[in-house]
């Protein structure tokens, strides 16, 4: 026999605006098999959307709150007053979630946290994680949208937008659910990591009954108390990244940064319109491995950027030879259709002195990346498992993310499985993977 349907009471205050989303919280929980009720007493729960745009719909909606803890008790607050928390949680300590406007997804988390839906043998099929596409040891973790930079070679803004942030409770929600299912390694992306939060203020949702701001440093903090490895990517050097290098060097996240720095020499950082151009960013790449000695970093550049000189390449090689950067990546400047860069009336560079600047770019990392590498040999490194077999296996570092970065190939007297996470006796290094014996 089926469990019966669970039944919320939903009361939608506000302007059509609050009304739409009313209609959007209603369709999903319909969809999901809750029933709605007239009355807040025969409900098993109720959603108050909030109007906060004056002081009399403030109040009309504080009013609504009282009415339904007093004659339910179990309360979900939403809507425009969910954008300040502080003014429902003073007068009602004891309403179950506030989640701000257009928050739809955390709505819905928060019903199904306090009201699991019904059983439904056909929603049921899509596990709690959703569907992946990634193995089932790792997965990406899409914290924002969009992007508030202008970067001249880069479309995205155009295509996508401005930035969004996820409210950090539904980051935190889906991270957990993912560990839950079986993910050992978390992948934080977005277009600009390090600006997350910026849009929403910085917002704080509720996680595990407690508030956690939308900033950088806070979400990672939380991400790494999961129990699953961490690595965050799109990372631009600005000085409040440092405060996250100190929980790398705690063991919180992975020692691993991965910052586009597409190029060093400030006349190019400068026409490429690059977030973060103005840094220091040899003192601050300096300063990061004083907080956290272990710390890799991975960057991708790009040479022969239009207006790109003989001596903005050296500068760029010299700058490169200095950073002793962990892993690193290099692309042939190429024109997008709609980017700015296009219009900048700056010299393209020829076809043949992009290879050259490349050939020479590669020569000089894949020498440093070889010295990295070296200095591994004899020590013993935490690998997770991507592909096993019965007498060894394929596996990352801490230092390398999947697809991009190398791999630590590990013999292996005992059979290993996929998404273990071993200890290997590095043997043996080339010039992008590891060797060794799983200890
Ligand atoms: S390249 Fe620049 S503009 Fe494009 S997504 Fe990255 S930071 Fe944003």
């Amino acid at each position: 026999m089926n469990a019966p349907a669970p039944k919320i009471s939903f009361v939608s205050l506000g302007c059509p605006k609050a009304l739409v989303d009313s209609e959007r919280i209603i369709t999903s929980l319909r969809s999901e098999g809750y029933e709605l009720t007239r009355t807040h007493a025969g409900a098993d729960l109720v959603i108050v959307n909030t109007c906060g745009f004056l002081d009399s719909a403030k109040a009309e909606s504080l009013d609504n709150i009282g009415k339904a803890l007093s004659e339910n008790g179990k309360v979900i607050v939403t809507g425009c007053m969910g954008a300040e928390p502080e003014q429902i949680r003073d007068r009602f300590p004891n309403v179950l979630a506030i989640t701000g406007p257009q928050a739809y997804e955390s709505v819905l988390e928060a019903v199904h946290e306090a009201l699991p839906p019904a059983h439904d043998p056909y929603v049921d099929l899509v596990p709690p994680q959703g569907v992946k596409l990634t193995p089932r040891h790792y997965a990406y973790l899409k914290i924002s949208e969009g992007c508030n930079n202008r970067c001249s070679f880069c479309i995205i803004p155009k295509l996508r937008g401005d930035l969004v942030s996820r409210p950090v409770g539904d980051i935190l929600r889906e991270a957990e659910k993912l560990v839950a299912a079986g993910v050992r390694e978390l992948l934080v992306i977005s277009q600009d990591t390090s600006a997350y939060g910026v849009d929403i203020r910085y917002a704080t949702s509720a996680f595990q009954g407690r508030q956690v701001r939308a900033k950088f440093l806070d979400l990672s903090r939380e991400l790494g108390q999961l129990g699953a490895w961490v690595r965050l990517h799109y990372v631009y050097p600005y000085p409040h990244v440092d405060e996250v290098i100190q929980l790398m060097a705690d063991g919180l996240v992975l020692p691993y940064l991965d910052i586009p720095f597409q190029h060093a020499s400030p006349n190019v950082l400068k026409a490429m319109k690059r977030p973060a151009h103005q840094e220091k960013t040899l003192d601050r790449i300096r300063k990061w491995r004083e907080i956290c000695p272990e710390l890799g970093v991975r960057s991708t550049f790009i040479v022969g950027f239009p207006g790109e000189t003989d001596e903005d390449f050296e500068f760029l090689l010299d700058w490169l030879k200095e950073a002793r950067l962990e892993r690193v990546g290099c692309f042939k400047y190429e024109p997008v259709k709609g980017a700015v860069a296009n219009d900048l009336s700056l010299p393209a560079v020829p076809n043949e002195i992009k290879q050259q600047r490349y050939n020479r770019f590669m020569a000089a990392q894949q020498a440093i990346s070889a010295k990295v590498l070296s200095s591994r040999v004899g020590k013993r490194l935490k690998v997770i498992i991507d592909e096993a077999g019965p007498t060894g296996a394929k596996g990352r570092s801490v230092w390398d993310a999947p697809e991009i970065d190398g791999n630590v190939y590990a013999a292996s007297r005992r059979p290993l499985r996929t998404g273990d996470i071993v200890t290997v006796k590095i043997e043996r290094a080339d010039a992008y993977d590891l060797h060794g014996q799983a200890v």
